[in-house]
């Protein structure tokens, strides 16, 4: 059949979002697996949109770090934009949350801080992620966490929020500066890992709304419902982390991926992770 870009053999879809559909492929130069994300065929004539597309390729080619998929190469082929990167086999973060959350706290830590690591690294290059959720966090059949969809490479303005279902998505781990459609930072992917270390916690959303308008209010506005008396399991430890990253002003958040990842180490310690659950005893 026939091969795209002369090398690559399609074999099955395996995700897909809003921009783009991503499959399963093998690669018949170096006889390996990749995974293929093409820029849907409705966006191909849209400069901003292949624009965006490329700057995701260059992004995440820019970073080589155990926790960020990597990307091997980028292709155009008639109307096919394309970009080969490392097939991850395993489930990603929002079909495990589904599945299984609430997470013990030591497994929803040890994924948080592989996610973390890859924050610090792609912070380190100056790219901010700006779309961290389960949805774009890649865990293999090893355990290891990959961290994917660099795709956001600039600030997303509301009128985003109107858009494509996959956008709209995002919206439950939007930080409130992004909210707002101000500039974000570092410090808004690690609101948004707060998020997602909340949801593996607890199970459930800190922030629900009728419409992606109102959970963004909520993320300016209301607080969340602390992770322990959602689940009174959660030591106070990694409570404090998600409490802190969490924080609706930047600066009161943590001021570094490196600073979180501290944290999260910390909370693997043997008397923190089992400190007791009962703090008075009668
Ligand atoms: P869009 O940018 O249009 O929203 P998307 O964000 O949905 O597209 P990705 O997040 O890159 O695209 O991938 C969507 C899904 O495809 C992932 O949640 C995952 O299940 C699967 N997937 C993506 N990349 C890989 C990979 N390298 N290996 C295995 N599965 C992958
Ligand atoms: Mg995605
Ligand atoms: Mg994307």
């Amino acid at each position: 059949g026939h091969d795209l870009g002369g090398r690559y053999e399609i074999l099955e879809r395996i995700g897909g979002g809003g921009m783009a559909l991503v499959y399963k492929a093998h690669d018949v130069l170096l006889s390996r697996n990749v995974a293929v994300k093409i820029l849907r065929q409705q966006f191909v004539h849209d400069e901003e949109f292949v624009r965006r597309f490329r700057r995701e390729a260059q992004s995440a080619a820019s970073l080589s770090h155990p926790n960020v998929v990597s990307v091997y190469d980028v292709g155009q082929e008639d109307e096919t934009h394309y970009i080969v990167m490392e097939y991850v086999e395993g489930s990603n973060l929002n079909e495990v949350i589904q599945e299984r959350a609430p997470l013990q706290a030591e497994e929803a830590v040890r994924i948080a801080l592989q996610i973390c690591d890859a924050l610090e690294h792609a912070h380190q290059n100056q790219i901010i992620h700006r779309d961290i959720k389960p949805h774009n966090i890649l865990i293999g059949k090893n355990g290891r966490v990959k961290v994917t969809d660099f795709g956001i490479a600039r600030a997303v303005t509301s009128s985003t929020i109107t858009q494509t279902g996959s956008v709209v998505g995002s919206v439950h781990y939007f930080s409130p500066e992004h909210a707002k459609g101000v500039s974000t930072g570092e410090k808004s992917d690690l609101y948004s890992l707060g998020i997602v270390l909340y949801q593996m916690l607890t199970g459930r959303l800190p922030f629900l709304g009728e419409s992606p308008i109102s959970v963004a209010l909520k993320h300016l506005q209301e607080d969340f419902e602390e992770p322990r008396a959602v689940n009174p399991h959660i030591p106070q430890s990694v409570e404090n982390i998600v409490v802190r990253s969490m924080r609706k002003n930047p600066g009161e958040r943590y001021s570094s991926a490196r600073e979180m990842l501290n944290d999260l180490e910390t909370c693997l310690l043997p008397e923190r992770l089992h400190e007791p659950k009962i703090t008075f005893d009668f």
